[in-house]
């Protein structure tokens, strides 16, 4: 933990921490997980740590790119409507088939889109420039679709004449056997794993998805589906938070709503550990009777963290100089020191705060260049002017229109609107230092995606 040696925020308990601060201290302890081999798919997202080289040549072997007739170029040379050649069709080479036949002088092999170049034929005349055999012979035309070499007989007429190697791939004219196909580093999306998959790669090593478990805490909290009593209400945040961190790249577990109860939470939260890369744990973290997070995490702490036990354990509780998402734990519990963060319960605040800090963590994990979610310059829409706290980083919601550059404010700042919330697709940023924001001022905005 960097807290102790960062001067900006001061010491005293109650000063305020940046949001940069905070952030920084969070990417700073979080490091990329360890590599492991990963099976293709299971790897998509993640990012490439070997180079990878190139087995086999791609194509493989000389093929077709059209369905048509192998032919031997002099036997095609001058070949018109008026005049075309004639040549015997003397079998079929199909995608697939290992034993072609061999095109002598005067002679085609019937051939299909990625079978491959029978030996003797030169280039490969599509069936469009011929008769398609359908002038002689019981089985020609390319209709019928037998892979058998005795599928197609008789003649074909040839309209046009066709250079040596037209309408054939090459080997290895797509890439090479020793070539590089990806650079480690590489984040490895579907056209990368085409690629892999290509040359015939079924596992690669990538770094992997964090699993992640949230966990939000409140005994006021009930599922959805269940019915509302007196007091109650659904738990939203681990609903959204699971769904955010899925979005991020992690693997997600979710773990309903726990009671305010230091111990039942302690326990929850070891038994998590086990299966967690990082933990996000909601609610629970202001200052009232019922907060029990840091009460609970007091008693796991980090055995390695010196200041671990006592006061939070590992986690250091912060007051941020942000809106919404004021309170905020961060530090390491457990064994494996693995990252927790404990977010306000409030749920605009516990996504605004998710999407702040815990993504940029999830993607660090991951190893991924850009931990950041894309911003923008927008210019305010709305009819008078936003107020915003002073001294603190405003994150409103808002509905961003990129062909206007303008960012229009969805519900106000309360951080309990979720409907509102649900109707964004940005974050409006409010810097410490404005108290106001004129319509048609220009800010930073956040895109959800
Ligand atoms: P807390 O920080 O635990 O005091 O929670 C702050 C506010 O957020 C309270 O109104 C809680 O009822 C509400 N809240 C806390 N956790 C959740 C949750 N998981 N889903 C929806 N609302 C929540
Ligand atoms: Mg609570």
């Amino acid at each position: 933990m960097s807290s102790s040696g960062t001067t900006h925020h001061g010491t005293g308990r109650d000063q305020l921490w940046s949001v940069d601060e905070h952030l920084d201290d969070i990417l700073a302890t979080v490091r990329p997980l360890e590599p492991i081999e990963l099976q293709l798919l299971d790897a998509q997202g993640c990012v490439l740590i070997e180079d990878v080289t190139v087995p086999v040549s791609l194509p493989p072997f000389d093929n077709s790119s059209m369905d048509g007739y192998a032919v031997r170029v002099a036997d095609v040379a001058g070949a018109s409507e008026e005049f075309p050649a004639v040549l015997t069709v003397i079998g079929d080479v199909a995608a697939g088939q290992g034993e072609q036949p061999t095109v002598g002088p005067g002679e085609a092999a019937r051939i299909m889109t990625g079978a491959p170049l029978p030996p003797g034929a030169e280039a490969v005349v599509p069936v469009e420039w011929t008769d398609g055999g359908l002038g002689e012979g019981p089985a020609s035309g390319m209709r019928a679709h037998s892979a058998a070499p005795e599928g197609a007989s008789g003649e074909v007429r040839v309209h046009r004449p066709a250079e040596a190697r037209a309408h054939v791939r090459a080997r290895g004219s797509d890439v090479r056997a020793g070539d590089r196909a990806l650079t480690a580093g590489t984040v490895l999306g579907a056209p990368q794993i085409a690629l892999l998959a290509a040359i015939g790669r079924g596992t690669v090593k990538v770094r992997p998805r964090p699993r992640v478990v949230v966990m939000s805490t409140g005994s006021e909290l009930i599922q959805p589906g269940e019915e509302l009593a007196d007091g109650q209400i659904y738990d939203s945040n681990s609903f959204a938070l699971t769904a955010a961190a899925r979005d991020a790249g992690a693997i997600a577990y979710r773990v309903g709503a726990v009671t305010d109860d230091a111990e039942v939470l302690r326990s929850t939260i070891e038994d998590q550990l086990i299966r967690a890369d990082l933990l996000v744990t909601t609610g629970g973290v202001s200052v009232g009777a019922y907060d029990v997070v840091k009460e609970a995490l007091d008693s796991i702490g980090d055995p390695d963290d010196e200041e671990g036990l006592g006061a939070g354990g590992g986690v250091e509780f912060r007051k941020l100089a942000m809106q919404p998402g004021k309170p905020q734990g961060f530090g390491t519990i457990g064994p494996d020191h693995t990252p927790l963060l404990a977010l306000p319960g409030n749920p605009v605040s516990s996504y605004v705060s998710f999407e702040i800090f815990v993504r940029p963590a999830v993607r660090a994990l991951m190893g991924l260049p850009d931990v950041h979610r894309p911003t923008a310059r927008a210019r305010i829409a709305a009819d008078k002017a936003l107020t915003s706290p002073s001294g603190r980083r405003q994150f409103l919601r808002g509905r961003y229109d990129a062909d206007a550059g303008t960012v229009t404010p969805v519900g106000g700042s309360g951080s309990h609107l979720v409907a509102a919330l649900a109707h964004a697709d940005a974050l409006i940023v409010v810097p410490e230092g404005s108290t106001s924001v004129e319509p048609g001022t220009e800010v930073d905005v956040v895109l959800l995606g």
